[in-house]
């Protein structure tokens, strides 16, 4: 009997989960893949957006292209899951699934942040395009960089971003005429990844000049003025923020999520508690079995490889179940990470999430071959995907 799988969202997690069920299943099976957006969005390459190395139309795809494969697209923006009934609502019409996966991804809380041509949300297209007009334009002052909640996804854009900066002002001379600074709730850069390396993150930021706030909880915000939970304040010139990150409206009115505000799955499996229902990427939460201290319980970052790394193991495990076997397909835990510090160099860190007593991250010396592979991974998504 055929079966309809049901793909919400059409970001990291969700092209690869329908490509890879459409590529295991046979063609009775519908797979059907539904975006409020037409369009699919690479976010690692935004930050050369920023920085005019990419034009928006080179890190865009149309979702309608994963027809071609055999992949039903639908645009429309899903108010419903019923999981009670297994279907769904979009823009009025029920849609029955016999699998869900849910990767709705996080939700950019701008509320808090005044429209000045001073502050500026680069996770985002039209963001990140207007923050890069913004450089261009900066000549001299106070630049802060906030991450304003947590968690968010990609724990290293931030920090790419600041050390992007960083070069293109040093690159047109006037790097002495511009402070730089990072303002964060968290102890060091991508905590998640270990001392050792968030120490020599830290080292990193310090021999450039750019100065690292951490445990500073954000509270509020006016045109030239930044308020902390502990009472102190920061002004700035420019302002770059990461926005607090929510689960989407959708899946918390469907009591998908819980006291944490985003979907609980089997770490390995990516099953949800609910029956057929599957959740990848950036809605889910997942706690770590290993921690740095104890009493201090870590969750997977949010990051587009784990989305990637979830929706291969789901697709699998949802065509296991389908041909009767166990869905026994694992999530391993693995992760790796390009980081980029300007001048056409990164770094590139790679270990796994999952490892006891902590998670386990190597970081390799930075170089040119590193940007390259990023490069060269931008290119391949595409060719991949699309
Ligand atoms: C600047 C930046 C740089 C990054 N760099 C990296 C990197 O180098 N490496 C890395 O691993 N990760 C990186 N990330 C993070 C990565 O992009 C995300 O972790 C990843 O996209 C998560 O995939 P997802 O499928 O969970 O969610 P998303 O990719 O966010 O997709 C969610 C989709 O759901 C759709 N949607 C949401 N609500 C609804 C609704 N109600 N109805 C219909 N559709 C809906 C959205 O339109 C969206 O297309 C970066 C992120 C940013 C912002």
């Amino acid at each position: 009997m055929w079966k309809n799988i049901v793909i919400l969202g059409g970001g990291s997690g969700g092209i690869v989960c329908a490509n890879e069920l459409r590529k295991k299943l046979s063609g009775e099976h519908r797979v059907i893949l539904i975006d409020k957006d037409e369009e699919h969005t690479f976010y690692p390459s935004l930050l050369w957006l920023i920085f005019g190395l990419r034009k928006p139309e080179q890190i865009k795809r149309s979702l309608k292209n994963l027809t071609k494969r055999g992949i039903e697209f639908i645009q429309g923006e899903v108010t419903d899951i019923f999981t009670e009934k297994k279907s769904i609502s979009l823009d009025g019409q029920n849609i029955n699934y016999d699998y869900l996966v849910i990767s709705l991804g996080a939700e950019l809380n701008t509320k808090a942040f005044p429209k000045t041509p001073k502050i500026f949300n680069f996770y985002c297209l039209e963001g990140a395009r207007l923050s890069g007009e913004a450089v261009k334009n900066f000549s001299s002052g106070k630049i802060i960089i906030l991450i304003a909640g947590m968690p968010f996804k990609c724990p290293a854009a931030p920090y790419e971003f600041a050390f992007l900066i960083d070069s293109f002002f040093k690159n047109r001379n006037i790097r002495d005429r511009i402070s730089i600074e990072i303002y964060t709730p968290e102890t060091l850069p991508m905590p998640t990844a270990g001392p050792q390396i968030g120490n020599m993150l830290k080292q990193m930021l310090e021999s450039r000049r750019i100065n690292f706030n951490p445990e500073r909880k954000f509270k509020s915000v006016d045109e030239g003025k930044i308020y902390f939970e502990d009472g102190k304040t920061a002004d700035f010139d420019l302002l770059f923020v990461v926005p607090p990150h929510t689960a989407p409206e959708v899946v918390k009115k469907a009591n998908l999520t819980n006291e944490s505000g985003w979907i609980p799955v089997d770490r390995e499996t990516l099953k949800t508690r609910f029956e057929n229902v599957y959740a990848i990427g950036d809605v889910t939460t997942i706690k770590l079995p290993g921690q740095y201290k104890p009493d201090k319980p870590l969750n997977l970052p949010k990051a587009g490889v784990f989305a990637h790394y979830q929706a291969e193991a789901a697709a699998e495990n949802i065509v296991k179940e389908i041909s009767g076997q166990k869905p026994d397909k694992i999530f391993s835990g693995d992760g790796y990470c390009f980081l980029e510090l300007g001048d056409n160099t990164a770094g590139f860190a790679k270990g796994n999430f999952f490892t006891i007593p902590s998670p386990f991250m190597k970081m390799y010396k930075p170089g040119k071959l590193w940007h390259l592979g990023k490069i060269i991974f931008e290119k391949w998504w595409f060719w991949k995907w699309f």
